[in-house]
């Protein structure tokens, strides 16, 4: 039987990207998207991975479909938590919807998912979790106070529940992206993409596809002795 893994946001970008690799790699693949219908149907008729419409910020409704899931294909054993969304802003603008938006889609919705999965990982003895974080939560970014913060949340919470999970068989890590080109990064303006790149020492943005390599080898058993680690995939723009 293959493994299980969950992929949330699997339905566009990155988490599109990362659903084949692991399809490919012959793990059973189900996707988690939050309201865009119409690019979860294309993407479940293009690749024969099931979608899961679900939102990741409700605590009740990520428990349920996560049951529902385990019912449908059997316990998650491999969790990536990607959906994420960015409501930019300065501080001196920010309303409070942006902030809470981010902090509850980007970080809460980890302790959301990993409460619905981390009982039965724990009881197989085995299970891998990847958290989605991005180089804004280790630099920080103008005009991202929110996304920064829930990003660099999901550092610290990674590490902390890598130390729980350790003895168990459930390996907990992060990983970091740069600026990679999905409509997340399309948002921003031109000249502003045009400086980014400008500081990226490989001299181009990321792809989707350098994104779910990293998270292929760290769910592998070959990456078991990896856990509350967070792997850097940003071209060389933020090294430390
Ligand atoms: P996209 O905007 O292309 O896709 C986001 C995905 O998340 C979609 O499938 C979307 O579903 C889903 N999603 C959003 N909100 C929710 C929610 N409340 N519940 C469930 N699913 C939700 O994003 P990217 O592929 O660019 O980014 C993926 C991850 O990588 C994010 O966590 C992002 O922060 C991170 N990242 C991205 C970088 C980049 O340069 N692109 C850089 C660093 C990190 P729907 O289609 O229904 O809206």
């Amino acid at each position: 039987m293959s493994k299980v893994a969950l992929v949330t946001g699997g339905t566009r970008g990155i988490g599109e990207a990362i659903c084949t690799a692991l399809k490919d790699a012959g793990y059973t693949v189900v996707a988690n998207y939050g309201g865009n219908d119409e690019a979860a149907k294309a993407f479940t008729e293009h690749t024969g991975i099931p979608s899961f419409k679900f939102d990741v910020s409700n605590f009740e409704k990520t428990k349920e479909a996560i049951e529902q899931i385990a019912t449908d294909y059997g316990p998650v054993e491999i969790l990536v938590n990607n959906a994420g969304i960015t409501r930019d802003g300065t501080m001196h603008r920010m309303d409070f919807e942006q902030w809470n938006a981010v902090i509850q889609t980007n970080l809460a919705s980890c302790f959301n998912t990993c409460r619905a999965v981390i009982d039965s990982m724990r009881e197989k003895g085995f299970g891998r979790i990847v958290n989605i974080g991005s180089i804004n939560g280790q630099a920080g970014q103008y005009g991202q106070v929110n996304y920064a913060a829930a990003k660099s949340g999901i550092h610290g919470f990674t590490k902390a529940l890598a130390q729980e999970g350790a003895a168990k068989g459930v390996t907990v890590n992060a990983i970091a992206p740069g600026y990679v080109d999905t409509e997340m990064v399309r948002a921003v303006p031109e000249e502003v993409l045009k400086k980014i790149v400008a500081k990226i020492p490989v001299g181009r943005l990321g792809t989707p596809e350098d994104i779910a390599r990293s998270v292929l080898f760290l769910i592998g058993d070959e990456a078991g002795f990896i856990t509350g680690s967070t792997l850097s995939v940003n071209g060389g723009q933020h090294m430390y």
